[in-house]
C-alpha cells in the first residue's frame, strides 16, 4: 500500500501522527510529512486508523499491485 495526502486539506491536527507515529509526522509548518510512503502490511491497522480519524479526510491508502 501507499499513503497519499492532500496537503490542501491537511490542517495539522496531528491525529495521524498519534495513530501511526512511524508513518506520519507533523512538520513545523503544521502540515503532515509522510515519513514512510509505502508502509508494510504490519502497519496497516495503524495507517487505517490514521486515515479514519483524520478530521479533514486528507489521507487515503492507495493499494498497489
Ligand atoms: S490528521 Fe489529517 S489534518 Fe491532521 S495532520 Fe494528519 S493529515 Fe493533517
Amino acid at each position: 500500500m501507499r499513503v497519499a495526502v492532500d496537503l490542501e486539506l491537511c490542517q495539522g491536527h496531528g491525529v495521524c501522527e498519534s495513530e501511526a507515529p512511524g508513518v506520519f509526522e507533523l512538520a513545523k509548518n503544521h502540515k503532515v510529512t509522510i515519513l514512510e510512503g509505502s508502509p508494510g502490511e504490519n502497519r496497516r491497522a495503524e495507517v487505517e486508523a490514521a486515515v479514519r480519524f483524520c478530521p479533514t479526510t486528507a489521507l487515503r491508502i492507495v493499494e498497489e499491485d
